[in-house]
């Protein structure tokens, strides 16, 4: 996709409060513990090269991606650091990884013994982690007899260096701990089946990190706090407080392109969902749901100027409108996502409005925007 650099419509990432999310969560990481910070799905929307690279210089020891794709751009930019692919790659790709000195997640034996297949065609051996399902019901090995199995399968194949074993919690970000608990019960029985001895055990998130979830986690797989987001902030769980401020990192910022006067009767946007009941000034912005601001967002007040207007009418795929307490000229700065987690139109709230998760609303944000980092 092109990013467009010739419209005024951009995503700026604060490089240096990404900087400080991550040397706060250094500082306040259990001894021994290690730092991966995940750049998943582009760092959650805000660029996974500038932000791994500034991850590196804040202390992470490595990374983790979603696919192997991800993992191979971290290489491409000369990242040498440990990378884990957390989701399932297929195993006829385990080759590909293993050149890359990528790690991969096993999800099953099934998975291990078609590995192994594609792996013996090559010299090369792969490093891997076991992927547990504690309760996230996802992927990983939840049954005993299929964990023990692998296990000896690890002791007897070639093709495999075993580097982690971890799972993933569900509700780490919420007070009630009772499924959080099971989950932490279920992995520690996964581990007194253990027959090889991984170098990290892990499953740690955000939440379980710097909620002080009491668990033993050789590293931290550390997403949504790098870019200054609570992960507590998912409406159906309580508010928690973080053990340390985090600090956002992302806005989304665009001009008026057009400005007019409608009058009553006039109709904006497709469907005319907003008519004028009398002379009205309205807004152009040049940004739609094919940037990731979607459709959803209609009514929601963003900053034109100094001033919070409302959007009006149906956004559309590139651009949509809103209603201005006076002629503004063409030009005028409009923030639609502020990196003040007070403001109005923080990402949090932006999510609140949508009735989502602020990760869903990084994420949409489409690679048509290009990124700025300051
Ligand atoms: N570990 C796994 C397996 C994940 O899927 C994710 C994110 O979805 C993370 C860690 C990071 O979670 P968070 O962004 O809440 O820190």
């Amino acid at each position: 996709m092109i990013s467009g650099i010739h419209r005024p419509a951009v995503v700026k990432v604060n490089l240096a409060a990404i900087q400080e999310n991550i040397e706060h969560e250094v500082a306040h990481l259990q001894a021994g513990q290690k730092l991966f910070a995940v750049v998943k799905a582009n760092a959650y929307g805000h660029g996974a090269v500038p932000v791994a690279k500034t991850a590196l210089a804040a202390g992470a020891s490595g990374f983790c991606v979603a696919i192997l794709d991800e993992g191979l751009e971290l290489r491409r930019a000369d990242i040498v650091e440990p990378i884990l692919v957390l989701g399932v790659v297929s195993p006829e790709y385990a080759p590909v990884a293993a050149a890359n000195n990528i790690s991969l997640t096993v999800p099953n034996l099934e998975w291990f013994q078609e590995a192994e297949k594609a792996l013996k065609k090559t010299n090369l051996k792969l490093k891997i982690h076991l992927g547990i399902d504690s309760g996230m019901g996802r992927i990983g090995f939840s049954e005993d007899e299929e964990f023990v199995a692998a296990n000896k399968f690890l002791q007897t194949s070639h093709s495999f260096e075993i580097e982690g074993m971890f799972a993933h919690f569900a509700s780490a970000d919420s007070a009630d701990d009772s499924y959080f608990q099971r989950q932490v019960a279920k992995f520690e029985h996964m581990k007194q089946l253990l027959l090889v001895k991984p170098k990290w055990i892990h499953v740690d998130n955000t939440a379980a990190s710097i909620f002080n979830k009491a668990v033993h986690s050789d590293l931290v797989r550390f997403g949504i706090g790098i870019y200054g987001l609570n992960p507590s902030s998912n409406p159906a769980s309580a508010d928690l407080e973080p053990a340390f401020a985090l600090k956002p990192a992302l806005s989304l910022e665009s001009e008026l392109t057009h400005v007019k006067t409608i009058h009553q009767g006039d109709g904006v946007g497709y469907g005319s969902t907003f008519v004028a009941e009398q002379d009205t000034v309205i807004g152009t912005v040049p940004v739609g749901y094919a940037d990731g601001w979607i459709r959803k967002f209609q009514g929601f007040k963003v900053k034109v100027g100094d001033v919070y207007c409302p959007i009006v009418g149906r956004i559309c795929m590139d651009q949509f409108m809103v209603e201005l307490p006076e002629k503004m000229p063409i030009g005028t700065k409009v923030e639609l996502i502020s990196a003040d987690p007070t403001a109005p139109n923080s990402i949090k709230k932006a999510a609140d409005y949508v009735d989502t998760i602020h990760y869903e609303v990084a994420c949409l944000l489409s690679d048509r925007l290009p990124r700025e980092y300051y």
